[in-house]
């Protein structure tokens, strides 16, 4: 067994490639707070043409992308529509209360996406004033907690004409908004049209070490500015970190499917012990959660056994076990972390 682990944990523990570093090392830069840094700028410019919106920011993670849209759509005490384990409502610090004091209106189903008939169940026009109006609908595509899911093009499309309807903004968290498109065989922008904003990430799939972006209109952006500044994520020589974000969309985004054949190849393997169960099935994209039903082994019993092996995945939920694959883990690897898994439960 080689030392480096297998680290299957998240696609966040990607690390920057030599020729990444490279690219890093030598982007012209600027005072991105003035405005100048020409690579911040570029790499603006190329995620709203990716996105097909009309201006992007730079940001310093997905929370932050997501916090400032949040900020950017409402004002305090309206109400927000949004899966109960969105990443957004879940997993950004209650950022959601306290800095855009708004109030999440759960509504999802097991597979990560939403029914617009059911949210047009729950919204509010603000007229009664005993409701938080609804302002604004998050969705998050690829759904993480649920498996990595994709959002189908009908139920999507649905979403989209219900927040036209009632003049809802709609925000999409596309933090693995890249997957999908690779996965789907479509362009980004297909995925974020109709929507008011997108955020996407660099530092996961893509393998740059840090970034995010948030898209919309010249307007909205501008918007966003100003919370950016606010929420502390104003950057000043950023094209370093955006010479990563570039160098990654250049060379990254099309070798996904690799990931996601990664992942299907794992799940199949892990379906060779009667042992393991896979509640949400085959993998979307590039996420496997799996259950453990050994009698004798538990599932963190597992995750140790695992670890002192090499391989290291994450265990999310009491009962699940969530495998990330990414550029940095290979079809070897995958192999290797397979034939672990058997050799632990016995198949
Ligand atoms: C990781 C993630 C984020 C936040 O990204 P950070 O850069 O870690 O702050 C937001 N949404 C989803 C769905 C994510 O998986």
């Amino acid at each position: 067994m080689s030392s480096r682990p297998i680290d299957l944990r998240s696609d966040t523990v990607t690390l920057p490639s030599p020729a990444m570093r490279k690219a890093m090392a030598e982007a012209e830069v600027g005072d991105d707070v003035f405005g100048e840094d020409p690579t911040v700028n570029a790499l603006q410019e190329e995620v709203a043409g990716l996105l097909g919106m009309e201006a992007a920011l730079f940001v310093s993670s997905g929370t932050q992308a997501n916090q400032i849209a949040l900020r950017g759509h409402t004002r305090h005490g309206d109400e927000v529509v949004a899966h109960p384990m969105a990443h957004i409502v879940r997993a950004e610090g209650g950022g959601g209360g306290a800095l855009a004091g708004i109030q999440f209106r759960p509504v999802g189903e097991d597979d990560g996406t939403m029914d617009a008939a059911k949210i047009e169940e729950v919204w509010q026009s603000g007229e009664n004033p005993h409701f938080a109006p609804t302002r604004l609908i998050c969705i998050e595509n690829t759904h993480n907690f649920a498996g990595g899911t994709l959002w189908p093009p009908a139920r999507l499309a649905a979403v989209v004409d219900l927040a036209r309807r009632k003049h809802l903004a709609l925000h999409v968290d596309g933090a693995r908004l890249w997957n999908a498109a690779v996965a789907q065989d479509v362009k980004p922008a297909q995925l974020a049209a109709g929507a008011d904003s997108v955020a996407v990430c660099f530092s996961k799939g893509l393998g740059a070490p840090v970034g995010s972006a948030i898209a919309g209109s010249k307007a909205f952006v501008a918007r966003c500015l100003r919370f950016r500044k606010m929420y502390g994520g104003g950057m000043r020589q950023a094209g370093i970190l955006a010479a990563a974000a570039r160098y990654a969309l250049e060379h990254n985004l099309a070798r996904m499917a690799e990931d996601h054949a990664n992942a299907a190849r794992f799940a199949a393997g892990l379906r060779q012990s009667k042992h393991i169960q896979l509640p949400y099935g085959a993998p979307q994209t590039n996420m496997v959660f799996f259950g453990c039903t050994h009698p004798q082994v538990s599932l963190s019993q597992l995750v140790a056994a695992l670890k002192a092996q090499g391989v290291l995945v994450g265990q999310t939920y009491s009962t699940l076990a969530r495998a990330v694959t990414h550029l940095d883990v290979s079809r070897a690897d995958i192999d290797r972390a397979v034939a672990a898994v058997l050799g632990i439960l016995k198949a």
